[in-house]
């Protein structure tokens, strides 16, 4: 993301919670409060080469709100990640963890580097010294970081290892998302996807008085988020008739059909993509199936669309072609401000990513709870205080939400500025 965009996502995260404050009549001095970060840490790291040279690259770390508890946020590594990126990450991050009632703040972390171009080796040293640089601010009573765009497990592993080296001592908790294999949780690679099926079960509930009924849903992108979503979804018998992912988007032939989501991730890994992959009940044919663009897709009459790719793809230029009478934003920002008013007006459902894609958080909590305790839980157990969590959380949002007559993103930033604001 430039600069700019960094800047402009900063202005809407700062605008977004200055006007949930005034609607809740906050002072202004509690405002500015809220939305001023708590630190904002900006190191140069040394990335020493193979060839035994160092490059300096900028990172971050910016803490926005601990008042509920450790700051928690990724590390993403990206070469157009900036300051103002990070910290309106950051901030987003705290209203998150108090929408879903964690005993977390908010931080977020960046490191100005494109990871694809270093080697394996420049990779482990760089994100050591991310934590070198960074190890008397970060702690799993202080700040707990985790992986974002770029980073992942395997780094979580190395930064770990590397922050009890410098301490001298276990810390398990310091990290989340780390390989099951070193002190990671069972569920977390499904969280995200999961937490956004409770969600969904949740809200069809309240519309439907209880009657579960089945939903058309089209789901764009098919990375974590979109994959395990879609699969969740239709093992509950909801049926996923269109798909997408970066070269393109696939639509079922037959108006009864549904897509076999594991068959077609497998035929992904083949394939790279799923555009050659309709794969319905086991069989897959790439012959049939209908092609369509990942602009068709987000304009499909469907019950549910499940945008779970990039930011800002459902804007002011195709917010009129929307059909979906409910959208579920499993990615971050996928609705513009504009396009959201516009929809909202129109009477369609937006659940706001800062709850239906808090699952990942709120099993990152749960490994953090686990490596405090030095005990580790099943996948089963995972799961259902992820439910109990997230289902809590949207329990909350809705009921605030109709006393309010108030959109669910509304009532969400709502809700979680209360929150924070009681803990001031
Ligand atoms: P990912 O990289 O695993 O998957 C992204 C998918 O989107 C890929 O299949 C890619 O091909 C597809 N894609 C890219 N451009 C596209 C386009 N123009 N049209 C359709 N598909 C496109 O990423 P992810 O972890 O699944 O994250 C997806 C979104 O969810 C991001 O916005 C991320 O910030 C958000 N999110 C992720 C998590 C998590 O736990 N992974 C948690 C919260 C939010």
């Amino acid at each position: 993301m430039s600069a700019n965009n960094g800047e402009q996502m900063l202005n809407t995260a700062k605008e977004i919670i200055g006007s949930t404050c005034q609607s809740l009549g906050i002072e202004q001095d509690v405002i500015d409060r809220i939305i001023e970060p708590d630190s904002i840490h900006e190191v140069t790291l040394d990335l020493e080469r193979d060839n035994g040279r160092i490059t300096p690259i900028k990172a971050f770390r910016i803490q926005h709100n601990n008042l509920l508890g450790p700051y928690k946020g990724g590390i993403r590594f990206h070469e157009t990640v900036n300051r103002s990126e990070v910290q309106a990450l950051a901030t987003l991050m705290s209203i998150k963890t108090a929408v879903v009632n964690l005993p977390f703040g908010g931080g977020k972390g960046g490191v100005v580097i494109n990871p694809k171009t270093l080697s394996q080796g420049e990779l482990r040293r760089l994100s050591q010294n991310y934590v070198a640089k960074l190890a008397n601010v970060i702690g799993e009573d202080i700040d707990v970081p985790a992986p974002d765009v770029n980073t992942n497990p395997t780094i979580m592993k190395w930064m770990l290892a590397e922050y009890e080296k410098i301490i001298g001592r276990k810390s398990p908790a310091t990290f989340t998302g780390k390989p099951v294999t070193n002190g990671g949780s069972l569920g977390r690679m499904e969280a995200t996807g999961r937490g956004g099926v409770f969600v969904l079960q949740e809200l069809l509930k309240r519309l439907n008085g209880g009657n579960q009924s089945k939903m058309t849903i089209a789901v764009q992108g098919f990375g974590n988020v979109g994959y395990y979503f879609a699969l969740i979804a239709s093992q509950l018998g909801h049926r996923i008739i269109a798909i997408s992912d970066s070269k393109g988007a696939i639509l079922v032939e037959n108006d009864n059909d549904s897509f076999d989501l594991n068959a077609v991730q497998n035929c992904k890994k083949e394939l790279a993509t799923v555009t050659q992959c309709y794969c319905v009940n086991g069989v897959c044919d790439s012959k049939r199936g209908k092609k369509i663009s990942n602009e068709d897709l987000l304009e499909l009459p469907v019950d549910i669309l499940v945008p779970a790719a990039l930011e800002n793809v459902i804007n002011t230029e195709n917010m009129s072609k929307i059909k979906a009478k409910i959208i579920i934003e499993m990615a971050n920002g996928p609705v513009s401000a504009k396009a959201n008013e516009y929809l909202k007006r129109n009477g369609v459902l937006i659940v706001p990513d800062v709850l239906a894609n808090a699952g990942g958080v709120i099993v990152s909590y749960l490994e953090w709870v686990q490596g405090k305790q030095r005990y580790w839980w099943t996948e089963e157990k995972v799961n259902l205080e992820l439910e109990k969590i997230i289902v809590a959380a949207f329990s909350d949002v809705w009921t605030h939400g109709k006393e309010k007559n108030i959109s669910l993103t509304e009532s969400a930033f709502q809700v979680a500025v209360q929150r924070i604001v009681a803990a001031l």
